[in-house]
């Protein structure tokens, strides 16, 4: 995993992706929408109030005026205010509340009594209602011979809202202009009668141009305002794919990347799904693909990268994932319905991945993460608001960290206790430097005795960390972490100046001193000047060079042969010693005895766990330090818990024991009271005149 500050980065900018600035554009669209609505509706209403002012506004004031004069008109007199107002030549009639009839006048187009309606001064067969639509006669309603029309009032009713509203009615006479004939009525004698008066309303050509063109121009209007929105809609969708493609596109395989992974698997993961179903995150590296850069070149090392991402698409089924991560890790998301079907299914692409070099076979590791589906009382998956896609990514991570780099192509799954290894390996790498500089790290030794005199003849010297907050903690829990992550270096500095000082003051304080040997990594043998880093270490300490052994670990010598045999032969033109440790626990042992010029020979306490398998790993043990000293090497047996096998072992000639049955390792002041000590000389110093 890269570091956190580009990751924090880049959930910003998913952030601002996924907020999803369409709905703002929605947003700002309804309120445009709306607010051209509200300026349509008011343009319309001023311009209705307009068009209905210039048509009848005037003839309304008359009327109103004549039912004013008709209301204060009528007394005992009333016939006078009839003839005033018949003056006028309007039109006119009043009726009671019941729809009577009390007094007519003019050319009214309808009447009503006893459910019939009447025409206006008609006689037989001199006038008909014709109504026209486009000039062309659409029906005509004759008279009978008492000159009324027997029509129902309901379809009458229903033609003369039509024919006012849509066509030209006429009554035997063909115009081009539209008149409407409308009639005004007003509430008189405290309502007790009604006062209808007709007035006529016409539309002419150029009203109706007027209208159209205002309608013209709100339909344009409006048209303009929704194509507007249209075209912006359009273009925040278009600026948004692109830049989701920016976002998501990863630079080096062009495929997708985390953010779209993440993205996405977040997606797939928090929906609720076939309980049957399962999905699990992977983690997949592409291993050395540092050292196929090195040796190709970078380009191709990307191609590589790109073939990879290819394989991994071709191989996903519907709602699966991958993306490239970051250097030589991608990103997985696979459904699954059983483990083993899984664990198929990656090695089938895994074998994919390991072809896609022409010469090469590449070597992959994956780590799995399976998130569990949680299910409700029936059964059936729930969905997941839990799901956090870079914390399972990173579980499937730790997983895959399980494998070594040496290790062929494989698969590890993720579980539980891997996290507390995980926090333990964190803790052990953060208090690295503090535990060097408070002495936390102190050394204990383990002395090696001539099992046939029982005579001290040498010690290894063990590291401890004795952690005021953590506990006194043996060297298994926390070297092969700081072997893993880099800092083996500066612990194998600490314990050879240590040891050297240890030595040293041993040495003056009159001890009979024997040689001390120190573990030194193999991470550390890849510097090409490490016999003289450590002959300095020791030359400043002021320690004589024999007093110091160097352990190498027998799987160090698989590493650069060459450079292991000339590290190994300047210690020795140094003047110290080197043992090969934990010798039969590897398989090329022998081979490295060929080529190493040793001078000690550690057999493994593998040997001496249990008994010596009757007689076999007797025989075993015996020609190995007959090797030994055909080979010039001394040997010392590790492990060594019980007397039948310090017997065994004197027998056979091997020069030192190092176990629990002579001595566990022990602090350093234990220590020195196991060594011989001569009361030292001590020098009176003459004071100069
Ligand atoms: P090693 O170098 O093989 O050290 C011998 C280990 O065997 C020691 O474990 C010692 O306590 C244990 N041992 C000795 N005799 C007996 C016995 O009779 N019975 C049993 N059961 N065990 C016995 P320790 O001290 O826990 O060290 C473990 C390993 O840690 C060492 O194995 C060595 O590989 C590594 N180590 C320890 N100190 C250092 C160090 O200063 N530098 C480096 N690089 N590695 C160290
Ligand atoms: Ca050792
Ligand atoms: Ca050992």
């Amino acid at each position: 995993m890269s570091n956190t500050t580009p990751k924090r980065k880049k959930n910003k900018v998913l952030k601002i992706v996924r907020k999803n600035p369409i709905w703002i554009t929605i947003a700002l669209c309804i309120v445009i929408a709306l607010v051209s609505d509200v300026i349509i509706v008011l343009l319309s209403e001023t311009i209705g109030m307009y068009v209905f002012n210039s048509k009848i506004g005037d003839e309304y004031e008359a009327v109103s005026y004549m039912a004013k004069m008709y209301d204060i008109g009528t007394d005992e007199n009333g016939g006078d205010i009839y003839a005033l107002l018949n003056e006028d030549g309007r039109s006119y009639f009043i009726t009671d509340t019941h729809g009577n009839i009390l007094y007519e006048h003019g050319s009214n187009t309808m009447g009503h009594t006893n459910g019939k309606f009447k025409l206006p001064f008609t006689s037989q067969g001199e006038t008909e209602l014709r109504v026209y639509l486009d000039d062309v006669t659409e029906g005509v309603f004759e008279p009978d011979e008492d000159g009324e029309l027997s029509i129902n009032a309901a379809s009458m009713f229903k033609f003369a809202t039509k024919m006012g509203e849509e066509i030209n009615l006429q009554i035997g006479i063909k115009k081009t202009s539209l008149e409407v004939p409308l009639w005004i009525a007003v509430d008189v004698k405290g309502g007790k009668q009604i006062f209808y008066a007709k007035v006529c309303g016409k539309i002419t050509p150029s009203d109706m141009i007027f209208v159209g063109l205002f309608g013209i121009i709100g339909f344009v209007l409006v048209t303009c305002i929704i194509i507007l929105m249209l075209i912006n809609m359009i273009n925040t969708l278009v600026y948004q794919k692109r830049i989701s493609k920016v976002f998501f596109t990863d630079p080096i395989t062009r495929g997708h990347n985390w953010m779209w992974f993440s993205f996405r698997g977040e997606q797939l993961l928090k929906k609720r799904r076939n309980a049957a179903t399962s999905y699990a995150v992977l983690d997949l590296v592409f291993v050395k693909f540092r050292n196929y850069c090195v040796c190709h070149s970078v380009i191709e090392g990307e191609e590589m990268l790109n073939k990879v991402d290819k394989v991994l698409s071709a191989n996903l089924n519907k709602k699966e994932l991958a993306a490239h991560y970051a250097s030589a890790n991608f990103a997985l998301l696979l459904k699954f319905k059983d483990r083993e079907e899984l664990k198929a299914r990656i090695q089938q692409i895994i074998d994919q991945l390991e072809k896609i070099g022409v010469d090469h076979k590449f070597t992959f590791h994956v780590g799995v993460y399976v998130v569990e589906n949680i299910t409700d009382a029936k059964g059936r998956a729930k969905r997941r608001k839990d799901i956090d896609i870079e914390r399972e990514y990173n579980n499937a991570c730790t997983a895959r960290s399980t494998l070594e780099e040496c290790d062929d192509s494989g698969i590890a799954f993720f579980d539980e206790n891997l996290v507390e290894e995980q926090k333990w390996i964190d803790t052990v790498m953060e208090h690295r430097r503090g535990a060097i500089e408070n002495e936390e790290y102190v050394i204990y030794y383990q002395p090696k005795y001539d099992p046939k005199h029982n005579k001290l003849k040498g010690v290894e010297a063990l590291i401890r960390w004795n952690s005021p907050e953590l506990g006194f903690k043996s060297p298994g829990t926390f070297i092969p972490i700081l072997e893993k992550n880099g800092f083996i270096q500066e612990i194998d500095h600490f314990m050879i100046t240590h040891v050297a000082r240890d030595q040293k003051a041993w040495l003056d304080a009159g001890y009979e001193c024997v040689p001390a040997s120190v573990n030194v990594s193999r991470a550390h043998f890849i510097e090409d000047d490490l016999a003289a880093q450590i002959r300095d270490a020791v030359d400043k300490e002021g320690c004589p060079h024999n007093l110091i052994e160097i352990e190498l670990t027998e799987s160090a010598f698989f590493d650069d042969k060459k450079a292991m045999i000339d590290t190994i032969c300047k210690l020795k033109d140094y003047g110290f010693m080197v043992s090969m440790d934990d010798f039969g626990s590897g398989y090329s042992s022998l081979n490295s005895l060929k080529d190493m010029p040793l001078d000690i020979l550690k057999l493994d306490a593998e040997f001496f766990k249990g008994d010596l398998n009757g007689g076999r790993g007797e025989i075993v043990i015996s020609k190995a330090i007959a090797l030994a000293k055909s080979l010039n090497m001394l040997t010392v047996a590790e492990g060594v818990e019980f007397k039948e096998q310090v017997d065994f072992l004197a027998e056979k000639g091997c020069d030192m024991i190092q176990g629990y049955f002579f001595a566990k390792p022990m602090p350093k002041e234990e220590y020195a009271e196991k060594m011989n000590r001569t009361i030292p000389v001590v020098q009176e110093i003459i004071p100069e005149n």
